[in-house]
């Protein structure tokens, strides 16, 4: 659900702001409903996110938050540029945490938001999904190759030996048809070793064309719980996810 959303949880007392966004690049995803919320007018999308954020600036605010969550359905540098400026008064000085598919990340575009939006860290949260470089491109559509990894872990690398306050966070989807829980469990602990953590996220199914929910066992679920920074169980609001009209 497009809006803002405060949330007390082992990431901080953050507010995850949800933007309206144009449709992801890639788009190819097999389990992804963000089209839903987003458009294809600019004009919509300034104007939706202004009230979005000026709701946003007065939570932050009242909460005391100490850290905000952006998603945009996409990656953070599709946005227009205008929206991201909107984000300042938001983000100054605060830890911020965006999402983007690999291919957008590099130094020069990683210095970039820290420039322009001045936040005391920044998390960088992309969804690889699953270290499995088949299941990933072949089972879930991620488009994603092993390569990618490497090259992000290594850029992790250059911004932290430049003094860059950037830390690079995978997620791993679980409960998905496809996805053996053998393999979230080798996600784990492999993103875990190349990145600053793992976001794990329960798959919840939106459409009748998406691919279907998968049990969860006790194990994994205390797995996961160990092993991640946070375990994202797909309840909150802002996961409500409808059409943006
Ligand atoms: S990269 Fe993200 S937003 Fe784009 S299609 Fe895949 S899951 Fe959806």
């Amino acid at each position: 659900m497009l809006g803002a959303f405060p949330s007390v949880d082992p990431l901080g007392r953050r507010l995850i702001v949800v933007l309206q966004g144009f449709p992801c690049s890639w788009g190819r995803c097999s389990f992804c409903p963000f089209y839903l919320e987003q458009s294809a007018s600019l004009r919509d999308i300034l104007e939706r996110n202004r009230s979005i954020v000026a709701r946003a600036i007065e939570l932050a605010r009242e909460i005391r938050a100490d850290r905000v969550t952006v998603f945009n359905g996409g990656s953070f540098f599709e946005l227009p540029l205008a929206v991201i400026e909107m984000l300042k008064p938001l983000t100054r000085g605060r830890i911020l945490d965006i999402e983007s598919r690999p291919e957008f990340l590099s130094v020069s575009s990683v210095s970039t938001v820290l420039r322009i939006l001045e936040p005391s860290r920044l998390v960088v949260r992309v969804g690889l999904e699953v270290f499995d470089e088949r299941i990933r491109n072949e089972v879930l559509g991620k488009g994603i190759p092993q390569s990618e990894i490497l090259r992000l872990s290594k850029l992790r690398e250059d911004l932290r030996a430049i003094g860059s306050p950037v830390e690079v966070v995978a997620y791993v989807l679980f409960g998905i048809e496809g996805v053996p829980e053998s393999e979230v469990v080798r996600s784990v602990r492999e993103f875990n070793k190349l990145f600053d953590g793992v976001i794990a996220i329960r798959y919840r199914r939106y459409l009748p064309s998406h691919p279907s929910e998968a049990g969860v066992s006790d194990e994994l679920r205390s797995f996961l719980e160990r092993s991640c920074m946070y375990v994202d169980w797909g309840e909150g609001e802002e996961w409500s996810i409808g059409s943006s009209k």
